[in-house]
């Protein structure tokens, strides 16, 4: 732990958007695809936007010559990802598979699912791209009400659940077919759209020669080399028990840092219980177990991603055998669970410190 917090202001909060525009990001253009902002001459070429896609606003900021053309064109990049594979959309190509409106997907398309496959092998199903009808049972991503579904149905809809229920065929020109074996199976790849799409931002920014950039997609934080002082960038980690805060801070530099939380999504039902957006495929049911968030720390931001919808779903010790026995993924992590216990893997013990009061454990 020898990272010393000197100001708690200048910590980059994760998944916090107005906290990061605030505080960290005060140089940003308006919200909602409004226009950038370079700093006047003589200063750091500095180009910093807020985009909506995705479903949230996304804040980009780089540093270097083409900071500006980098921004514009990773803007764009992130709304036709978006295009391709929203699945609130009817037509994006995710969307037409899932109306049966459409069954050819592009190439890229095709890397997102295939990747989706082998992450969901690699985590033992608790990655699943096909959960999509409990989700929307539940009343996520639907944008009617939240509702909490019966026994019979869940056990309904988890009979078109299963990765095993679509096939792939490459067709040849940068194409390939799905095929689906149970007409009510549907492909949600929003676990990892984000972390896909952190991926092609950060090639983007590669390709025009920044070499210090910081970007926000809700939970998913993109840090492109160091900061312009030669410092690594310092994130905060959201304190899950007061969203409006953060816990831990993360000295880093070229990572991905995806941080998936009950406290992002949720409805209280008349049953007094609150119910959380990501699902578990066994159950059907949202993740109630003793973890309150999950953090992957990588080089990959698609691996980061859906690990960190995964681990969520396998709890704390099943997480921590993950992490241990995992030799195909490379990647450092945060759980905390939820009496505030923060457990910290090995990779970024010395450049973790806590900022609040939560214990921390290191997982060797
Ligand atoms: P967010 O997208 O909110 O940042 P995640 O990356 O953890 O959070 O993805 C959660 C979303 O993925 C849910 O809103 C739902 O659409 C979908 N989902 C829920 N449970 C699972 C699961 N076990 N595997 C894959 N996708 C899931
Ligand atoms: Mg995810």
């Amino acid at each position: 732990m020898k990272y010393i917090l000197r100001n708690k202001l200048r910590l980059i909060p994760m998944a916090l958007t107005a906290f990061l525009l605030t505080l960290s990001l005060t140089a940003c253009g308006n919200a909602s695809g409004g226009a950038g902002s370079a700093e006047p001459e003589g200063a750091a070429e500095e180009y910093s936007k807020t985009v909506y896609a995705m479903d949230i606003p996304i804040d980009l900021k780089a540093w270097g010559k083409q900071a500006r053309e980098a921004v514009e064109e990773a803007g764009q990049e992130l709304q036709r990802i978006d295009s391709l594979l929203s699945v609130t959309n009817a037509e994006s190509q995710i969307g037409q598979l899932n109306a049966r409106t459409g069954s050819t997907i592009s190439g890229e398309t095709l890397d997102v699912v295939q990747d989706s496959v082998r992450l969901s092998e690699l985590t033992g199903g608790a990655f699943n791209i096909t959960i999509y009808p409990v989700v929307r049972a539940w009343g996520f991503t639907t944008g009617g009400e939240y509702r909490v579904p019966s026994d019979a149905e869940i056990t309904e809809l988890l009979t078109h659940v299963g990765m095993d229920k679509f096939t792939l065929s490459e067709s040849g020109n940068d194409s390939a077919e799905v095929v689906f074996s149970d007409e009510k199976t549907m492909l949600d790849t929003g676990a990892i759209t984000k972390g896909y799409a952190s991926d092609r931002v950060y090639e983007i920014f590669d390709s025009h020669g920044i070499d210090s950039a910081l970007c926000s997609l809700g939970g998913n934080i993109i840090t492109k080399g160091k900061k312009t002082d030669g410092s690594q960038w310092r994130v905060g980690i959201t304190d899950p028990f007061n969203p409006d805060d953060y816990c831990i801070a993360v000295a880093v530099e070229d990572k991905f840092l995806v941080t998936s939380g009950g406290y992002e999504r949720y409805f209280n039902a008349d049953d007094g219980i609150r119910y959380i957006h990501i699902m578990d495929p066994e159950t059907g049911r949202p993740v109630d177990n003793d973890l309150e968030s999950v953090t992957i720390i990588s080089d990959h931001g698609a691996e980061a991603d859906a690990l960190s919808t995964a681990l969520f779903v396998k709890g704390r010790d099943a997480a921590i055998d993950f992490w241990k026995n995992c030799t195909e993924l490379e990647f450092d992590m945060i759980l905390i669970d939820d009496d505030g216990t923060m457990y910290v893997t090995e990779g970024i013990a010395d450049s973790s410190t806590a900022t609040g009061n939560y214990p921390v454990k290191i997982i060797h």
